[in-house]
């Protein structure tokens, strides 16, 4: 790992020796005013403008699950918004999900040393998406697994029981800035947990919560079923719970009767909130900044992705209200369906797939708003020492990290970047972002108004130069399938 780590800052260095950077010394013309890029960011740092709008949309409106009034009224009330801020509006329509939570309920029937007539409640959340149990719930005996794997191991005790993936959270990558990996690597469980179970025989699954700091909170979340598995019901239980739950299965046979009852509906009407900032002289030239607008359904959606959109929303707004106008237009999207379905981002791409030149370069920021560290970068390995500038602009801040990675680095601008469009994301502390991600607790008072105040800054830097410099990024070699 650490041969790996070396080698490519290797790679990194001799990249960035190669070009001088925008804003050196020997630079004959920086690309962009320094003096500008400060003022940008100044203004951000002084502005309120976005935390208003993060607590209307948390405070005022909340839950905003595809499909539901929270959602249509995020649309209106961030489309009034932006059009007060002098941005010009439009509403792109998009087909969602129509998902309805229900009744969510699960009790110890049976285990060993269970005492005659107690009742033992588990704290639980269905996963969206999830069909239902019958109406008064099923009882079945559980088997705990503690990976695919295991399962696999145990595949011939699966039929009709209730299996539970207890699959721990790993905290200490989150701890150390990898929380993405830690995600990527428990919510495989989340997903694909239901149809992994039911190809064997099960009748519903359970997994533990895909999170970190375990205040007994349950983590909702999308999941999918395969073709090829029937469809079983399927929940989240707390890490507390499902740490429980096995280990009175340690001890012998543990039943459980679980009751679920959501719905899904047919799919409903929606759309995407976009507000362009004309561009002066190239204004089909567009770049992108963007955050979602819905959120499950059990919180306000602070972290995920209200902080996101209000800051997309504050950059912009910050540049209109300088009187700046960049070469290149500058559009806020505000993107419906991020969470269930990704129906926002497809119907972008629908409409942008024609003219994909146009689209040069994609901003999305969904990883909540901890301190901003910097950006990460989905570019050409050359792009890298065209963005020191931004860099160099957010030095005040301390977001001077400049990170490139391969492929997605959010979901909804993922397929512009599959067609080689360069794409970004605010590098922010994601230390604490599990503790709350898709739980009840998503609620305003976890974010510091000075975090999303760097956010907006760093966001707004980074689209302003992207717009204004003279010559978009190269587009991303697309790899082959
Ligand atoms: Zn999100």
């Amino acid at each position: 790992m650490i041969v790996a780590r070396v080698s490519r800052c290797a790679v990194f260095l001799l990249a960035a020796l190669s070009t001088a950077p925008a804003w050196s010394a020997d630079a004959e013309q920086p690309a962009v005013d320094p003096v500008v890029l400060a003022k940008i960011r100044d203004a951000a740092l002084s502005s309120d403008w976005a935390w208003q709008r993060l607590s209307d949309l948390t405070d005022k409106i909340g839950p905003r699950l595809s499909g539901s009034p929270g959602a249509e009224a995020a649309v209106v009330q961030v489309a009034a918004a932006l059009q007060a801020a002098g941005l010009t509006v439009t509403l792109q329509p998009a087909k969602v999900p129509h998902w309805v939570r229900g009744e969510e309920q699960a009790e110890l029937v049976d285990y060993p040393g269970h005492p005659a007539g107690l009742t033992q409640h588990l704290h639980l959340t269905t996963l969206g998406g999830s069909v239902a149990t019958p109406k008064k719930g099923l009882t079945a005996p559980v088997l705990v697994v503690h990976s695919f794997d295991d399962l696999k191991a145990h595949a011939a005790e699966a039929k009709g029981r209730i299996v539970l993936f207890d699959n721990a959270f790993d905290q200490d990558l989150a701890d150390n800035g990898h929380a993405m990996s830690a995600y990527g690597q428990a919510v495989a469980y989340r997903v694909q947990g239901a149809s992994a179970a039911a190809r064997v025989g099960a009748v519903a699954s359970l997994i533990r919560s895909v999170g970190g700091a375990d205040f007994r909170l349950p983590h909702t979340g999308v999941m999918k079923y395969e073709d090829d598995a029937p469809k079983i019901p399927t929940a989240a239980l707390t890490a507390e719970d499902a740490m429980w739950v096995a280990r009175l299965a340690a001890q012998g046979p543990v039943s459980l009767h679980l009751t679920l009852t959501p719905q899904t509906l047919p799919d409903a009407d929606s759309h995407n909130v976009l507000a362009d900032l004309p561009g002066s002289d190239k204004p089909d030239e567009v770049v992108v900044v963007s955050g979602h607008l819905d959120s499950w359904d059990l919180a306000q959606g602070a972290i995920d992705d209200g902080a996101g959109i209000t800051a997309a929303m504050g950059a912009v707004q910050v540049l209109k209200s300088l009187g700046l106008q960049a070469h290149r237009t500058i559009r806020v999207v505000g993107w419906m369906n991020e969470e269930n379905g990704s129906g926002g981002s497809k119907a972008y791409f629908a409409a942008a797939k024609d003219k994909l030149a146009q689209q040069t370069a994609v901003i999305e920021s969904d990883s909540g708003a901890g301190k901003p560290l910097g950006v990460i970068a989905s570019v050409t390995l050359d792009s890298l020492a065209r963005l020191s500038a931004v860099s160099k602009a957010l030095q005040p801040i301390g977001a001077t990290a400049l990170e490139r990675r391969d492929g997605e680095v959010g979901a909804d601008i993922s397929p512009l970047q599959d067609a080689g469009v360069p794409g970004f994301a605010p590098m922010v502390d994601t230390r604490e972002y599990f503790y709350y991600h898709h739980t009840a607790a998503d609620t305003l008072d976890k974010i510091k108004p000075e975090n999303l105040r760097r956010q907006v800054a760093t966001m707004a830097v980074l689209a302003y130069y992207l717009a204004e410099m003279p010559e978009p990024l190269p587009r991303v070699p697309v790899k082959a399938e």
